[in-house]
């Protein structure tokens, strides 16, 4: 039976060495994982981490060797950058057992968890949902995914995200407060997570504004490098 309008595209984001690319079911993210990043944020870096989402179309792919485009949003005054790791589930399921979770994940890749942190912070204050500060278009700006087999393991990586060519972030991925397999673990006891899943882990300390015309390149080391352009 056809659409009564057209059907909306399906994201996806390329995949290292492959022609094909990953169909991105949806977008989970993971708050305060790290402790630095907790304890700027000020909270002790001791809370359990917790759960928001990003629409499947706030996703942003930038291909291997290029640079991709992210529109200034409207509506804000602080545009933060918050460097991930990205988690893309290849298997789904619900109630997954720490020494499971890894056998869900079909690769891994870096990203940007953009976020309107003024917007944010009054939905904090206010005691209301974060969507206008952290859900927009182009808020999920992503590298290439890498396959888990060629990744490696990547639990004691290095994270940084240079501005400028200046370093505003660096950390290890062994410093995630729950690392993947428990966060995998604790987030499919509240949704059944399917295929094309995407989950951004959380961001260590060292967040900051950006402005038109900055260029930020994030790295996870043997992952593929995440080039993008505030326009
Ligand atoms: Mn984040």
């Amino acid at each position: 039976m056809p659409y009564v309008i057209p059907a909306p595209i399906q994201p996806s984001v390329p995949v290292t060495g492959s022609d094909a690319s990953f169909p991105v079911h949806r977008v989970y993210c993971v708050g305060r994982n790290y402790v630095d990043h907790a304890k700027e944020m000020g909270h002790t870096g001791r809370e359990a981490p917790f759960f928001f989402m990003k629409p499947s179309d706030a996703v942003l792919p930038v291909a291997a060797g290029t640079t991709g485009e992210l529109p200034y949003p409207s509506q804000t005054q602080d545009f933060q950058h918050e460097m991930e790791l990205v988690v893309a589930i290849g298997k789904g399921g619900s109630d997954i057992a720490v020494a499971d979770a890894l056998s869900h994940v079909w690769g891994y890749a870096v990203g940007l968890d953009m976020t309107r942190r003024d917007l944010q912070g009054e939905a904090k204050k206010l005691g209301r949902p974060w969507d206008t500060g952290k859900a927009f278009e182009h808020s999920a700006p992503i590298g290439p995914i890498t396959p888990i087999e060629q990744a490696g393991d990547i639990g004691a990586a290095a994270i940084t995200l240079r501005v400028n060519g200046d370093l505003r972030q660096s950390s290890s991925i062994g410093m995630l407060i729950w690392n993947v397999a428990e966060t995998i673990a604790d987030l499919s006891t509240y949704f059944r997570l399917q295929p094309g899943d995407l989950i951004y882990t959380g961001t260590p300390a060292g967040v900051a504004a950006v402005q038109r015309g900055d260029e930020l390149v994030g790295a996870i080391d043997g992952l593929d490098t995440l080039r993008v352009k505030i326009v």
